[in-house]
């Protein structure tokens, strides 16, 4: 196949979880792969797209149980497409966003070796779809950031605060949950106002979303109360919630609120 031919690395975005938001460029070359190398929050539905022949190798990460470094997964990568196989790297999201794309990328193509990549639907887009709500709001949020708050371990948050602590923008914090206290407290203190609205939503697009709206003040609280599974904090003027925010969103599970 000419998109996909042997020996060539694909970086392929999975989305948030639920397979139909996979792009059909995606689909295609899942199709097409003969080995795919997939993260852990790829969605079990996504997997179940995979045809029967094609190998799949589970390549995780998620904080605190590390089942393979980024060089090994860097080498796999490479040493796969060196052996003629058409080469799926399956990532949660969009690859290009906080998906250690570039070390993977620059790996392949150190090793002389055809690398490209599939865009696909990130977690904040999906958050707002499955909210029923806008990332920016004319006039009111102008900017939307997406920012991780996930430090190397023993290491504090490096994070210019005062730039992000904007009143006119939207902030999408990826990997925020254990810094859900730092987040608040700083954002406040670089003088954004504690009752700044923020929503916290968690396995956004699977049938277990799990959403809480709530306040920059009160988040820490609230953010103790989610599960294990990935979430996102979404903090500025657009995250007003309203009741009726819902009825224009596609996902049924019951939602628990609180303060809205
Ligand atoms: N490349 C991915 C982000 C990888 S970083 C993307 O574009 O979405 C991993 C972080 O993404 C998680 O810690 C969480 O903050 C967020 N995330 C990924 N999938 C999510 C989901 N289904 N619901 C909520 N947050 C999600």
């Amino acid at each position: 196949m000419s998109e996909f031919p042997a020996g060539t690395v694909w970086l392929v975005g999975a989305g948030p979880g639920d397979p139909d938001l996979l792009t059909r460029k995606a689909e295609r070359l899942i199709r097409n792969a003969s080995v795919i190398f997939y993260d852990a929050l790829v969605g079990p539905g996504v997997l179940d797209l995979v045809p029967p022949g094609v190998r799949l190798v589970p390549v995780g990460k998620r904080s605190g149980r590390h089942s393979k470094d980024q060089a090994s997964i860097d080498r796999l990568l490479v040493e796969a497409a060196q052996a003629g196989e058409r080469v799926l790297r399956l990532k949660g999201g969009d690859p290009s966003i906080f998906g250690r794309s570039n070390e993977e990328l620059e790996a392949c193509r150190a090793a002389g070796i055809t690398v490209a990549i599939c865009p696909g639907v990130t977690a904040a887009s999906a958050a707002a779809a499955s909210l029923g709500l806008s990332l920016t709001l004319r006039g009111l949020a102008r900017k939307l950031t997406f920012v991780t708050a996930h430090a190397r371990a023993g290491e504090p948050l490096e994070i210019d605060w005062t730039s992000l602590a904007d009143p006119e923008a939207t902030l999408a914090v990826y990997m925020g949950k254990a810094a859900a206290r730092e987040v608040s407290v700083n954002l406040r203190a670089a003088g954004l106002a504690p009752q700044t609205p923020v929503i916290v939503i968690e396995n956004a697009s699977l049938p277990s979303e799990r959403h809480i709206a709530t306040r920059l003040d009160l988040l820490e609280i609230v953010a103790r109360s989610l599960g294990a599974g990935p979430a996102l904090l979404l903090i500025g003027q657009a995250m007003q919630w309203h009741r009726s925010n819902r009825a224009s969103a596609s996902c049924e599970v019951p939602a628990r609120t609180i303060s809205d």
